[in-house]
């Protein structure tokens, strides 16, 4: 389909339903945005994937051998990335989280850094906590980005085996326990060198990627990348 082919049929679908913009709920006019242009022009690129090393990669320097990091924007506070992760997270917009996958994913296939990739591992959720959710907004984003570049996903290697409550009244050595432990590797899963890209909605402290991490780098000859929509940097 053309371009203008397209934007005219986008132009007619626009008029019947008009797309919304998830932040300030104002009709999206252009039809390759998923947010509309006054909220788009206020996100911070990381634009990571142009270069060989992004300095969010010292969040895990002497905790955990990662491949690469790569992340779409960087968070602000009251900013629309915050509102956007607040959407996909909590007001069931997972069709959100995979149209920024679709369009992030351009992104990290035109760099050439993930051509040989076997799989995106999204970061799992205790099953108990996505059936009260409905989805796990990490795994929506793992499909958009595995439609554009070309990599499957793989939902079944890590498993989230204990609850982890967010009200925690527990310190952050103690927090940082819990997780490591409260992740593990699917016992079937028999295949080894394989390089992996552990896929998340938000990369904070690291802490929760360092725990998926280092799980499936018990597997034999695997390496670990990751990928994340925003970083807290
Ligand atoms: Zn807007």
């Amino acid at each position: 389909m053309n371009k203008t082919f397209r934007t005219w049929l986008y132009d007619l679908g626009n008029c019947l339903y008009p797309k919304i913009c998830p932040v300030c709920k104002t009709p999206i006019r252009t039809w390759n945005r998923f947010l509309c242009y006054p909220c788009h022009e206020k996100l911070a690129y990381t634009h990571s994937w142009k270069m060989n090393q992004h300095p969010m990669h010292a969040l895990f320097w002497g905790r955990i051998p990662i491949e690469r990091i790569d992340s779409l924007f960087h968070y602000r506070k009251n900013s629309p990335i915050q509102t956007v992760l607040h959407r996909i997270k909590y007001h069931h917009y997972p069709e959100l989280a995979e149209e920024l996958g679709r369009y992030y994913g351009k992104y990290l296939a035109k760099s050439g850094k993930y051509q040989r990739i076997d799989w995106l591992v999204p970061i799992p959720m205790h099953p108990k906590k996505e059936l009260e959710r409905g989805y796990n907004q990490a795994h929506c984003f793992a499909k958009g980005l595995s439609e554009t570049m070309n990599i499957p996903v793989h939902q079944k290697i890590l498993q989230k085996t204990t609850y982890t409550s967010t009200q925690t009244k527990k310190n952050r050595s103690e927090r940082n326990r819990e997780l490591a432990q409260s992740f593990s590797i699917n016992p079937h899963f028999r295949r080894s060198n394989q390089h992996f890209v552990l896929i998340d909605d938000v990369l904070t402290t690291g802490a929760t990627l360092d725990a998926a991490a280092s799980q499936l780098l018990k597997i034999k000859g695997a390496k670990v990348s990751i990928v994340t929509l925003a970083v807290v940097i």
